[in-house]
């Protein structure tokens, strides 16, 4: 991974908060809601916010860190039977542990009128430049991989693979099981 991606993230991430910045006032979204924490079907992540993710885990002392990575492999396992699960980074009191640093499928969603248990109501517009944002995410990340946080951070937690993707060489035929498996996409695939 070359140096300052994380910087450039950050940057897509701010931008984004401004270009939506006048539909975002609309929003009944509330901290503590955590509707879409719970519903974690589709929080989708690259392996670039999956490393920044897998560092901060690392900083975590214990029972945390185990609590975590239980959360994390049981929401895998919900996963692989079509289950959506509670977000293994949500916390009792229903605010995020790695708010400061969630992936951008965290950052985008928002809802003029109260979820109540079904899908968030959210603008055109919005969705569309949430759409861009993504194409950027993946882009940025063009050696790297796009899929559900808790099969990223599954990948990201194997030592080899770690290495490799940090030096950019993660080849396809690496993960080719877990990814064909796991509905992993390769970003260098995505559209530009
Ligand atoms: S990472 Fe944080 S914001 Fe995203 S779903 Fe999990 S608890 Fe919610």
């Amino acid at each position: 991974m070359k140096i300052g991606k994380s910087e450039k993230l950050k940057e897509l991430y701010n931008q984004y908060e401004i270009d939506v910045a006048e539909f975002k006032t609309s929003a009944v979204c509330v901290k503590g809601c955590a509707n879409c924490c719970i519903d974690v079907g589709n929080i989708d992540i690259t392996t670039l916010e999956g490393i920044i993710i897998h560092k901060r885990m690392a900083t975590f002392a214990e029972p945390l860190k185990s609590k975590i990575k239980a959360g994390l492999a049981q929401n895998k396992m919900e996963r692989e039977k079509g289950v959506l699960s509670r977000c293994a980074f949500l916390k009792k009191d229903k605010t995020c542990i790695i708010y400061d640093i969630r992936p951008f499928s965290c950052r985008w969603l928002y809802s003029v009128k109260d979820c109540n248990g079904t899908s968030p109501t959210v603008h055109r517009q919005a969705l569309n430049l949430a759409k861009n944002t993504v194409k950027k995410i993946q882009q940025l990340d063009s050696a790297g991989y796009s899929g559900h946080i808790s099969y990223i951070l599954s990948l990201l937690d194997n030592e080899e693979i770690r290495r490799l993707y940090m030096r950019g060489k993660l080849k396809p035929q690496k993960i080719a099981h877990f990814g064909k498996s796991h509905g992993l996409s390769i970003n260098r695939t995505a559209p530009s």
